[in-house]
């Protein structure tokens, strides 16, 4: 539940983001579509500074990693393929009364942050504590019609009669209505509280929820102009699958080898039950994500003759021959905190949360979700899953086509291992696979024959050189990191005047490789065309290596605190030194720092030996 001070503080970054044009609702003259944003100048700039980042470090700086661009709507068997068109859904449920569409299982924080809630909740604390006593049926009316305005449908407003009577009643026998504040939520909510499922109020109405359904999030649409059964396709829901159905041609043509990965950005589309807290859920948004092939252990151990476990400390250095997937994995959990780091980002902003087995999807191994400290709760900003061979094998049983790989040093190493080393790899597999089943609730004795089947056929293959290779899958959301940065660089600055008059200034302290605007560029008096010739060559100087905001309206102070707004890292001023008033002085500029307002004397030409290495 997010508290007062920071739904205000949410409040002021989404009027600051639109106020300076980061970002805008969509289709705002027609009244917006709810879980659309369009980004605005600066926000625009932002998002490419931290795709290109994020681009560079996964893809450039790397040898093991190549980049692809897809398409976003795809053949629709790659969804049945993937799981998404039987079980990519939300549970919904849909008021009885306003009919608005609710996601169940976020029912309840929604409510939490609704101001009628928090009547409710000053009722109970100051109720229960004292019951039977203090509860009357006056005591209830007058909260009913507290609430009455904001939760009309709620059914202590629609049957308050009888709600109460019930109420009081039970504070005076069981008391099991006022056992917690949850129950009693649910009973100032429902007329029947032993009738079936136990829901939350409508978080917009107070209005009763049906029970859960599920919800394909999928957007979908036809190609070609008949719309028919035999034409549906849909938006994708994530960039990864594209990666999987073209690892065959891009491991074929990239001159790559095992291990190595394969990079994508783009949008994706999800047709959230309730997009909410500005544009950290949206309908539409981008994705980063990363699909990093390794070979299966049983590979590596055949290979490197033995196979380091996360327990070695090993993936915080560089990547060996004997990873297996647990230190893949961790190595991967780790350059992305570094990654975030080095955008401005702390290590403390973050948590890292590992799910329990039971909240691991059947397929993944193991799955981190990054969370951020976000100013409405502690929420995710990346996933890193170890997804096994899922996918890849998935596509190869949907499409027939082999995505195997062939790997003539493991079919020479192979070869070289003596027969224990051969049975304790199978082994490990054979249990692996064993326990795996079991988890998918198949019985002890079955799992154990179908998984020496699965062994066999697989050890075979393994010994001809084949594998279908395993995966390590970190994914980002370009919109999420966005107002990650936004809510971390928002500060509030207050200076007194001379007059002893305090203003409150907003100042975004951006780190300077994601500031959209790198430098402002200042001629101190616009009506000096002397100054103002030297400014436009010092913006020409810096503009082909740097986003530069030329300004020559207004004093100089206001023009600095506007930078400062815009989150832009240094200005540079140009004054009557700079064209030598005193002669010691010609041809440098005032060097100024946003985030402590230092200023320094720079030769013009050591500007971009000063600056790039700051915004690179
Ligand atoms: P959530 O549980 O918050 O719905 P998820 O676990 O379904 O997220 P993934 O499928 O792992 O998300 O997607 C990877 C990343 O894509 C997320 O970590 C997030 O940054 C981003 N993302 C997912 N859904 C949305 C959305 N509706 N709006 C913005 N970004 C999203």
């Amino acid at each position: 539940m997010s508290d007062s001070k920071s739904t205000e503080l949410m409040e002021k970054i989404v009027s600051l983001c639109k106020r300076r044009g980061f970002i805008y609702p969509s289709s705002e003259i027609y009244g917006g579509i709810n879980g659309f944003w369009d980004y605005g100048p600066l926000g625009a700039e932002l998002k490419r500074n931290v795709k290109d980042l994020w681009w560079r470090s996964m893809v450039h700086y790397r040898d093991d990693v190549v980049g692809l661009e897809a398409t976003i709507i795809m053949h629709p068997m790659i969804w049945k393929a993937s799981g998404h068109l039987d079980t990519f859904s939300d549970p919904m449920s849909t008021c009885r009364q306003c009919k608005k569409l609710v996601r169940s299982d976020q029912a309840l924080e929604m409510v939490e942050d609704a101001e009628w809630f928090q009547r409710l909740q000053q009722f109970y604390t100051a109720t229960a504590q004292s019951l039977p006593i203090a509860v009357t049926v006056e005591a209830l009316e007058k909260l009913e019609q507290s609430v009455r305005k904001k939760a009309p449908n709620l059914a202590l407003v629609r049957a308050r009669e009888a709600v109460s009577a019930r109420l009081v009643e039970s504070a005076s026998s069981d008391g099991a209505e006022w056992s917690n504040e949850t129950q009693f939520l649910r009973s100032v909510s429902t007329e029947n509280p032993g009738n079936g499922y136990a829901h939350f109020p409508c978080p917009h109405c107070g209005g009763e929820l049906t029970e859960p359904r599920p919800f394909n999030l999928m957007f979908k649409s036809h190609y070609g102009p008949v719309e028919s059964e035999d034409n549906v396709c849909y938006l994708r829901p994530e960039t990864a699958q594209a990666i999987f159905v073209q690892f065959k041609n891009v491991f074929e043509t990239s001159r790559q080898k095992m291990p190595f990965g394969i990079a994508q950005v783009g949008k994706a589309f999800r047709n959230e039950v309730t997009p909410r807290n500005f544009t950290f859920r949206s309908r539409e948004f981008e994705q980063m994500e990363l699909e990093f092939f390794i070979k299966p252990d049983e590979a590596v151990a055949a290979l490197a003759g033995k196979l380091a476990t996360a327990a070695d400390g090993a993936w915080q250095g560089v990547p060996q021959a004997d990873w297996g997937w647990e230190v893949w994995h961790k190595y991967w959990v780790e350059q992305r905190v570094r990654f975030y780091e080095n955008i401005g980002l702390a290590r403390e902003d973050f948590v890292e949360y590992w799910q329990k087995p039971d909240e691991l999807a059947h397929y993944a191994r193991a799955t981190v979700d990054i969370l951020f400290r976000f100013p409405f709760g502690v929420q995710e900003l990346e996933g890193i899953a170890a997804r096994g061979d899922f996918d890849l094998t998935q596509h190869q049983k949907f499409s027939g086509k082999s995505t195997e790989v062939f790997d003539e040093e493991l079919r020479a190493a192979w070869t070289k291992l003596d027969d224990a080393t051969r049975q304790s790899i199978k082994a490990r597999y054979e249990s692996t696979v064993r326990e795996s089943l079991v988890k998918r609730g198949f019985l002890e004795s079955d799992a154990a024959i179908q998984a020496t089947e699965f062994s066999t056929a697989y050890i075979e293959k393994l010994a001809k050189g084949y594998y279908v290779p395993h995966v390590i899958e970190p994914s980002a959301g370009v919109d999420r990191l966005i107002l990650a940065l936004l809510c971390k660089a928002y500060h509030e600055v207050v200076s007194t005047d001379e007059k002893g008059k305090s203003e409150t200034r907003v100042v975004l302290k951006f780190h300077p490789r994601v500031a959209p605007i790198k430098v402002g560029v200042f001629p101190l008096l616009k009506n000096k065309p002397e100054l103002v010739a030297k400014a436009h060559a010092v913006r020409d100087l810096l503009r082909p290596h740097m986003t530069v905001f030329y300004d020559e309206s207004g004093a100089i102070g206001r023009r600095y605190a506007r930078q400062d707004e815009a989150g832009t890292p240094f200005g540079v001023t140009i004054d009557f030194e700079t064209l030598g008033e005193k002669p010691e002085l010609l041809d440098t500029v005032t060097l100024r720092h946003r985030d402590d307002g230092r200023q320094e004397r720079v030769a013009i030409a050591d500007l971009l030996p000063r600056l790039l290495p700051l915004i690179r």
